[in-house]
């Protein structure tokens, strides 16, 4: 197992945008196997290449309901329907979370470690979060998108694992929302 260093917002790369991958090989599956391996340590939902330091247009989403863990390498949204307006949270600005208008649905377009093409169509939270790490290929922090700012968790929260829609902030989120 390898763990890589998550950035935090001010690092320059993360408004950088991402390239292209070309090359499927050891290198890419080494990078996706570390990527997994921090986004699961780090306790997030979705992880975007830039946020380890790398410049290459690849994210990785972990398994939800009935959904495997994956790896989508050169995403591209083709298509989307409906709006949901819900809290998201980023593992590269802990502690805090921000109300961003995405679309219900997605259908994207990505390659596998093969190389191989492949679509899927997601919804709900998961639509969320391929929106959320697709932006991270383009420089896009959801900071951009959230309407009236950013907000901290409760300082309770902050000691608990964050990060790109962490499961835990999820529910304090929910907690935020209702209190609102
Ligand atoms: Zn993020």
């Amino acid at each position: 197992m390898a763990l890589r260093k998550v950035l935090l917002e001010g690092d320059d790369t993360l408004r950088k945008k991402s390239r292209e991958v070309k090359d499927f090989d050891l290198r890419t599956q080494e990078l996706i196997d570390d990527m997994f391996d921090t986004m699961r340590e780090e306790d997030g939902l979705g992880l975007a290449a830039p946020q380890v330091g790398v410049l290459k247009r690849i994210f990785v989403m972990e398994a939800v309901e009935e959904n495997e863990a994956t790896a989508f390498i050169n995403p591209v949204l083709i298509d989307e329907k409906g709006e949901q307006i819900g809290a998201e949270g980023c593992l590269s600005l802990p502690g805090l979370y921000g109300v961003v208008s995405r679309p219900e649905e997605v259908r994207v377009r990505a390659q596998d470690i093969s190389g191989e093409e492949f679509e899927r169509t997601y919804s709900g939270l998961e639509a969320r979060c391929v929106c959320h790490e697709i932006d991270h290929l383009y420089g896009i922090l959801y900071r951009d998108k959230a309407t009236g700012g950013l907000h901290k968790l409760d300082e309770e929260e902050e000691e608990s694992p964050t990060g790109d829609l962490s499961r835990e902030e999820e529910t304090s989120i929910k907690a935020a929302d209702a209190s609102v």
